[in-house]
């Protein structure tokens, strides 16, 4: 147990009492890395989301070892027993699907609860796709934002589109691919249609495609086709220079002159942001 903030890495792994959060593949298996099979051979135990999905990562690496299912709608009866068995001396891995644990995937409250109760977590780094497409996209990614599945719920969702319209910095985010041209629908009313977006499927894997470059483009590129596979999307952050091609009080004072004239500040925004064509978002919150 570590009640320190400083942890060293021992040299014989794994250590027991830690919590290992292992990476794997996000499709292609030759991605596992040697150190997350040693973790997973020699472990006391696997936790993972699937059993059936990691028993296939184990026979491809021919790693034999105690699995236990831990996923979101068990990880909160089996928190419990997973601490106590760290404890007692056991080192337990955890791995979901695909990709890292924790990021959109069972772990992180795992993490959390080791933790609080003094014990050493060791992250085992491994793909994320969130990362593998961002590195791809061409766009700045030495400062982005991870926004993960959208919520649901319209105003949230409203509200989270919104943030991503506006953001300087590149945005990520999952989606599954029966709701990706509903969010590309979104994305172009939020974002404009000139925003630039690429959308990255079945990463790693045999069939990958990068599809960009703005929603538009890639609305067509599925008109009247099925989605299929896996996706993450990347979207380039505002371009504040084009803003700046404005006069900002030349706008509002535009904008104000359409208020006065009747129009709501909707359809006003609307009106404008076309005729100059930036987003309806920018021209909106000039008021
Ligand atoms: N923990 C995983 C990670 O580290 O990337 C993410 C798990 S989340 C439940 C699954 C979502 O990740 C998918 O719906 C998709 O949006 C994205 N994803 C996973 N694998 C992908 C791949 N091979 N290509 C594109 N996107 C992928």
């Amino acid at each position: 147990m570590n009640n320190n903030s400083s942890f060293s890495h021992k040299s014989q792994e794994p250590e027991n009492s830690v919590l290992y959060v292992v990476g794997t593949p996000i499709g292609n298996l030759n991605d596992m890395s040697f150190r997350a099979i040693n973790i997973l051979k020699n472990v006391s135990l696997i936790a993972c989301e699937d059993t059936r999905q990691t028993k296939k990562l184990m026979h491809k690496f021919q790693i034999t070892n105690n699995l236990i299912s831990f996923n979101k709608y068990n990880s909160f009866k089996k928190i419990p027993r997973i601490i106590d068995d760290l404890k007692e001396g056991k080192s337990i891995a955890i791995v979901s699907d695909a990709g890292l644990p924790s990021i959109c995937d069972p772990g992180e409250n795992l993490v959390k609860a080791a933790k609080s109760n003094g014990l050493n977590i060791i992250c085992i780094p491994g793909p994320c796709a969130a990362l593998t497409a961002l590195v791809s996209s061409g766009f700045p990614s030495s400062k982005f934002t991870f926004q993960g599945f959208l919520p649901k719920k319209r105003k949230d969702r409203e509200e989270v589109l919104k943030e991503i319209s506006e953001c300087e910095k590149t945005s990520v985010l999952y989606e599954s691919p029966h709701r990706l041209k509903k969010l590309l629908i979104e994305l172009k009313e939020y974002c404009g249609k000139e925003r630039k977006i690429v959308i990255f499927r079945e990463l790693t894997k045999k069939f990958e495609e990068h599809i960009g470059t703005n929603a538009e483009m890639i609305l067509n590129f599925f008109d009247r086709k099925e989605v299929l596979g896996e996706i993450t999307v990347v979207i380039d952050g505002i371009q504040n220079d084009k803003f700046l091609e404005f006069d900002k009080f030349e706008l509002r004072k535009e904008l104000n002159e359409l208020i006065n004239a009747g129009l709501s500040l909707s359809s006003a925004s609307k009106y404008l942001a076309k005729k100059k064509g930036l987003t309806k978002n920018m021209v909106y919150s000039l008021y």
